[in-house]
Formats: C-alpha cells, structure tokens, sequence
C-alpha cells in the first residue's frame, strides 16, 4: 500500500465517466430520473458534470497563488457582457467533443440544450463585452486575476419589435437558476451610506483621525463564477456582489402590524443589484446608479484588502502585490474608498496612502463623448458619501498644488483640472478623479489615445506626461472562432495546423492559401454554409425568406447617432430608388442586416429602430426590387446573436464619425470571420487597415481631423445636401412620408436635424460611403478576388487576440509576468 495519498479527487473525463456523472448530478443535485427529466434538468446537469472537473484546476490555481505569493490583477467592471458559458467551457476543458458523446449515449442533443442557456447580458456592449474576453484572457495566459462587478437579477433588457418600434422587457436569466455560480454567504461584507463623519482628537486636542458614521447600512454577498482559460491552463474567479439587508425584517415595524415597511431594508438592498443601467455612452445620472458603483466597490476593496492582510500582514507592500484595474470611471470611486480604508482605518498618513493608491490603480478611458463623461453634483456626492467627498477635496487640494508649483498653469487651466467643476452647480468628475489616481490611464485604440491626449486629458496630460499610454482592444479567439465559426476553424486547422490555437498570430501562415483556388472554394462553402444558417434563423424568427447567395451586409451595434446606423439606413433608400429607377442594370443582390438596442430614453435611436423597420417593410415588398435588396432588422441583438451573424457575413458595417468610436471590437469579430469591412479612419479601424492591408479593406469618409476641422470651421450640411442629387432624394423620400404613410411627419424632425446641425456628419460622409458601397458591388461581382481578400482579412487580424491586448496590460501596466 502506498502512504502518498493521490488526489482522490482528480475526476476521469471520457465520454463513460461524464455520462455516468451527468446521471448522478441529474439525480441527486435535482432530484430528477432521466425519465422525468426536462431539457433544462439535462442542460442544468451537465453543466455540473463538467463544472466539478473544473473546481479541480480552480483549486490548483488559488492554491499556486498563494504558494507562490503571486501578484494579483483585480478587474473592476460594472458591466460584464458574458453570454452563454457551456460551450465556452466544455470547449477550453477540451471536453466538448466527449460531452457531445456522453450526452448522446443518453439520447440528448447537445446542440439543443446549448440553445436553452439563458444569455448572462450584464453589460451594455463594447465596454462590457471586452471585460468578459479579458477574464477568459487572462485565464488563459495564465494571470492570477478575479474580475469583481454585480450580480444584476436583471441584466440588459430584451428587445421586441412591435410594429416597428423597440419594447423593452425585463430579461430575467436567472429564472432556471445558475448552475455555474457559487454563492459565498460567508464572503459578506458591510457597506454604508449617508450619515456623518466624527473627527477623532487626541488628547491635546489634535485631530487622530475621522470616522465615517454611515446612516444606512446594508450586505454585499459574494456569488462566484468559474472562468476557464483556454486548455483549462487556469481557472480564475468572477466574483459579482448581491446586495443583502443587514436585518431582513424590522421587527419592530412587523410586530407593529406595518408588513410592508418591515420589508423596507430588504427592498432597498435589493435594488441595488436590480438592474443594469441600459445607457451605453451616455449619462445615467441617477442617484441608484452612484450607489450602485460605490457598493460594489467598496465590496470588492474590503475583499481585497482582506486577503491581502491575510497574506501579507501588511499594506505597505499594496502596489507590489496587488493591481487594481478600473473598466472605465464607474468604479473610480474605489480611489477615496481606498484612501479612507488606508488613513480611518489602518491609520496612515495622506501622503503614504496617496502614494500605495497611485501605486495599485490604473484606469481605461473608453470615451470622449462629452455627454459619456461621469460626473455627480457634490450635494448629492455628500449626502451620500461625505467622507469620500471630504477625501476628494483633500486630494483635490493636493494636486493643484502640485499643478501650480510646476509654473504651467493658469487659473482658466488650474479650473479645467480640477477635480471640482464649479460652473452652474458644482459637480465631481470622475475622470480627472481616476486620472490623477492612478499610475496609468489608457486608451483603446492607437486614434484614441491620440486624442485623449489632444482632447479631454490635454491639460493632466501636461502635468503627467507618460502616464497616457495606449492598449487596443481585442477579442478572444476562442468565442469568437473556435466556438462561433466551428467550420472555418476546422477548415484553417487542415490548412495551417494547429499552431494558431494557441497563438492567434500564427493565423498568418493562412496568406499563403489565399492564391490557392481550391482552398478559397472551400473558405466559400464554409461561408456560404454559415449564411445558410442565418437564413434559417430570419425565416424561423422574422417569416423573411432570404438568398444566401446574396451579399450579407451587417451592421450590429448598439443604436447611437455616432454609430451611424442612419447613414446605412439612408444609402439603403438611395439604392431602392437607383434599382427602381435603372431596372437594366446589372444589381448585385445585398440582404443588408442591422441590429441593436437603444437606450430607452434616447428618442432619436428609437426612431432609428422605427425607421430601419420602416424601410424594411416597404423595399422588401416591392416587386419592382426584384429581391436584390432586402433590408432585415435582426431584433434582440445579444452575444449569442451575434455568435450566429459574424460568421456569415460578408460585409462588415463600421461607419462611425470618425473620431468618436474609441475603438470597437465588433470590427475585429468580423474581420477574424473573413467578412470585409467598409468603415471610416476611426478607432481600431485604422489599426486592422493596416494589419490587412490598403488593398482589403473599404475605406470611406472624412479623417478624424477632417470632421474637427469641419465643426470648428462652420459646416453646412444644407449645402452639401443640395449639391448631392442621390442624398437628396433619400432625404425627402424620408421626409415626406415615404416610409411612414400611416404618419408622414414621422421623421420630419430626424431628417430636419441632419440639414440644420448634422453633428454626426452624415451628409459630408454620404456620396463616399454610396461611391464605396458601388466599389463593394464590383469586387463581389469577383468572387475569387473577393476570397482572396477575405482570406488575407483572416489570416492578418490575429493581433487583435485578446490574449496580446492583456499580455500589453499584464507588462506595461501591472507590472505582472506573463
Ligand atoms: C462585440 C459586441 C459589441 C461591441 O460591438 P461594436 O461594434 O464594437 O460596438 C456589442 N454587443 C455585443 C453583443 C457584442 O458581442
């Protein structure tokens, strides 16, 4: 007998085993005989199945930390935008061709209860989207990290197209449980509102310290997801925070016969991981929305500053061990929460915890747009949080010293730096508050961070030269090919090996398949295979029957006046009337796609929706089209939706004003799925142009420079409207009522504010954008030519791999090896 005790808890992983244990977790988690057992009873099972695998390396990989004394990334985001996790997980254990068989010898169709996976949506888009490939990143790289957000009972809304027009209803993914999740009710931590702060004096009379006496009180409750990096390399924790009440019932209240206010504190803690805001870059300043970002915060600095005391035993060594991330200003809160921890609790001097603050924190811009940029009245800000707000000052106070003393400064800069804006009622920014906060505040892109330089941080970028620096976005390649695009995959996989899974770069050695004409024959079929499916979703869901031999043209976003949709929609109306009008000539058939939500409250994107579906109804009846365009509003746009539609594009819409997309991460998705993009010199377009080439890629419009140069020097939309016949008539089409017979005023308004301001530049950029869209037509009419190009596309956006972007961050910021 051996002494050495195994693991005895190592668990087999061949198709035998797994069904074996998806049978026991079926009846003895949930209480179920395969007899009886529903879909979600098999999907919820075999989840648990492979999940207990998992824990395995989970466990592995905490325990190494700590042997270790590795230094740890915390990620704080309020927005993680998820999707589904089965299959990412079976997929990076290297378990899903095993689980599919497991699961047909027990006669269940994995491909069906994929579908049943509720779609975890707590982000908006891009911002949110990037947190969840960074945290499947940096598992994958091997970063010892916790992404820390909140656990939302409702995430982003689901969108329904009534007649047209976007309705917004609560999505609840929690309905059916969360089988991925692990609820840590010992991991509770108090956190406070409201209330005063008592200055503690010594005994001659010296102020010792402050002590914030908060008036509310209430639970953040841990509840933790597993991330998988690819290989099951690490497994690295998603830990999102419940708000709890302190005392469930109010005793007195109950006892008194009030039933409803005894349920006061529970009602309010419950709001706090209610609901997302669904404002994607743009202001949502509700009193809810601060609360929100301090408690999930302050939960995850107590989390923090707990385990490492708990190591270490002291703070000092703070920024050596620990980096703090924040995903945009939402958490920059943490910044005086930290400084509080540090100084009324732990007892140190302002200047010492300045310093290990500025040490730990680095911060993403991830907008310029003015209205984007957070800022909250301080009335608010001390009524809710007074010692922060007193922090705050004393930061504030410190730094403009520090400005002054440099002789750089003038009062009207002194003003435009401060973390105090003073003018028509005093507000708190909390950009200038992260920037001099942290060690490091990045862009998103290479324009970007150009501009942040130019724009919103010139003035700090004065005072702190260097600490600017830029990380472009990236996606994860195993979301967004191996799993999306199980055919491509597969296809480049004969062709190059498979060096590229584990290297995205490595995608390059595909170029040289891009002059071989049996390959691109294949990529085609793949392609058109794709289409075929999507197909078959806009016939299930919408009843329209489509020609995948037709150009899918995709625009999928979020709807926002910056992104541009009306642009599409208005080159869609202009080539209806062009196809009328010339019925000779030779069309190439298009299905243009769009996609997105809108924010409930911004009226001109709800419009946008309405008017898309609008247009929609009217060219995709008229015979006189023949079905060489049709025009489909795809609704409910999601990470699973998205998962269907980039494979089978054809062509990538990114037609931002130039200027005002930070970055973007849809345009990699797309290229990485051998799509073309047409899209204006903005955010990571002007990176992937150069990764793929002038030559394959479509680029159209005014530069960023060009758009600065055109608002500052008094555009005339009018004029420009005037001098472009095809515009013109899409414009009054529009206007009149074309569109909207049942209320021809409808978009009188919208088309009104592209001739008075055109903010958007639609009009300046509309005869580049349809001159392109013609040179699209031509190439496709080329179909080799048009693979070889969609091929190079493939082969050359492998730097667009996440897994660069948080190796740049792990070595440039958080000083972390990789
Ligand atoms: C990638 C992604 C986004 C971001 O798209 P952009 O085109 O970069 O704005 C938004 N939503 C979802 C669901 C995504 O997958």
């Amino acid at each position: 007998m051996t002494t050495e005790l195994q693991n005895p808890f190592e668990l087999k992983t061949d198709p035998q085993s797994l069904a074996a244990d998806i049978l026991s977790a079926l009846r003895y988690r949930s209480g179920k005989d395969p007899t009886v057992a529903t879909p979600y009873d098999w999907l919820a099972a075999s989840i648990k199945a492979v999940r207990d695998r998992i824990i395995d390396q989970w466990i592995e990989s905490t325990k190494e930390t700590y042997e270790q004394d590795e230094k740890r990334v915390y990620y704080l985001s309020l927005e993680f935008l998820i999707g589904r996790l089965m299959r990412d997980a079976f997929s990076n254990m290297g378990l899903m061709e095993d689980m599919r068989a497991a699961l047909a010898t027990l006669g269940v169709d994995i491909d069906l209860i994929a579908t049943l996976e509720p779609d975890a949506a707590l982000g908006n888009g891009g911002l949110g989207r990037l947190a969840a490939c960074f945290m499947e990143s940096m598992a994958t790289v091997g970063i010892p990290a916790h992404g820390y957000g909140i656990r939302y009972k409702n995430g982003m809304f689901r969108q329904e197209i009534h007649d047209g027009w976007q309705v917004e209803l609560p999505e609840t993914w929690l309905e059916h449980g969360n089988p991925w999740e692990f609820e840590r009710r010992e991991r509770a931590f108090e956190i406070g509102f409201g209330g005063s702060v008592e200055s503690i004096t010594d005994k001659a009379g010296r102020l010792e310290r402050h002590v914030w006496k908060p008036q509310e009180r209430l639970l953040a409750v841990a509840y933790d997801t597993p991330v998988v990096g690819w290989r099951g390399n690490r497994v690295n924790t998603l830990r999102l925070w419940s708000g709890h009440p302190v005392d469930p019932i109010l005793l007195d209240a109950f006892n008194a016969g009030d039933h409803i206010g005894a349920l006061r504190e529970s009602n309010k803690a419950d709001a706090l991981s209610r609901v997302l805001y669904p404002a994607d870059s743009s202001e949502a300043g509700q009193e809810l929305r601060l609360r929100q970002e301090y408690f999930f915060s302050a939960a995850s600095l107590q989390d923090i500053l707990q385990r490492h005391i708990s190591s270490h035993g002291d703070l000092s060594s703070l920024p050596d061990r620990v980096a703090i991330h924040l995903n945009d200003t939402h958490p920059a809160i943490a910044i005086p929460e930290l400084m509080r921890l540090l100084m009324d609790v732990h007892g140190m001097d302002f200047d010492k915890a300045w310093r290990l603050t500025r040490g730990t924190f680095a911060y993403t811009n991830h907008t310029l747009l003015p209205e984007a940029l957070e800022t909250w009245p301080v009335q608010l800000f001390e009524r809710l949080l007074p010692r922060h707000m007193q922090i705050i000052y004393a930061i504030n106070a410190e730094f403009l010293l520090e400005a002054r003393a440099t002789g750089n400064f003038n009062d009207q800069q002194i003003r435009r730096i401060s973390l105090i804006h003073e003018e028509g009622g005093r507000r708190v920014r909390m950009g200038n508050l992260a920037f001099v906060g942290s060690h490091s505040v990045n862009g998103v892109s290479a324009l970007h961070t150009d501009l942040m330089k130019e724009t919103v941080f010139a003035d700090l970028h004065r005072l702190y030269p260097g600490r600017i620096n830029n990380k472009t976005n990236g996606i994860t390649p195993r979301r967004w090919l191996f799993q999306s695009n199980p055919g491509l995959t597969g296809l480049i996989r004969e062709a190059i090996g498979d060096r590229f899974m584990d290297d995205a770069a490595a995608l390059k050695d595909l170029d040289a398949f891009a002059d071989d004409a049996s390959f691109r024959e294949k990529f085609a079929a793949v392609k058109r295979a794709n289409k075929e499916r999507l197909a078959a979703l806009t016939a299930e869901r919408l009843g329209i029957r489509l020609d995948p031999s037709a150009m899918f043209d995709i625009q999928i976003k979020r709807i926002h006046e910056y992104k541009r949709q009306l642009l599409n929609i208005i080159e869609a109306v202009a080539l209806y009337d062009q196809i009328r009008s010339h019925p000779e000539r030779d069309w190439v058939p298009r299905v243009k796609f769009l996609g997105g939500k809108a924010a409930p409250s911004y009226h001109n994107a709800k419009l946008i929706i309405k008017l898309a579906n609008d247009v929609a109804r009217v060219i995709n009846r008229d015979p006189a089209v023949r079905g060489l365009l049709k025009v489909v509003f795809m609704p409910n746009y999601n990470v699973s939706l998205a998962e269907v539609m980039i494979p089978a594009a054809d062509l990538s819409e990114q037609i931002s004003t130039a200027g005002m997309e930070a970055s973007g991460t849809g345009n990699m998705k797309f290229a990485l799925n051998g799509a073309l993009t047409i899209g204006t010199l903005d955010g990571a377009n002007v990176e992937i142009k150069q990764c793929v080439g002038d030559d394959n890629i479509f680029i159209f419009g005014l530069a960023a420079e060009e758009v600065a140069r055109h608002r500052s020097q008094g555009y005339e939309p009018r004029q420009v409207i005037e001098r472009s016949h095809e515009l013109r008539q899409a414009l009054a089409a529009i206007s009149s009522g074309v569109f909207s017979p049942d209320e021809p005023e409808r978009y009188r308004g919208l088309i009104d504010g592209l001739y008075q301001h055109d903010w958007f530049m639609v009009a300046a950029d509309f005869d580049s954008f349809a001159e392109t869209q013609r040179q699209v037509d031509a190439l496709w009419r080329n179909s080799p030519e048009w693979h070889r190009k969609a091929i190079h596309n493939v082969a050359r956006v492998g730097w667009f791999s996440s897994d660069r972007t948080i190796r740049q961050y792990a070595e440039e910021i958080w000083g972390v090896p990789v």
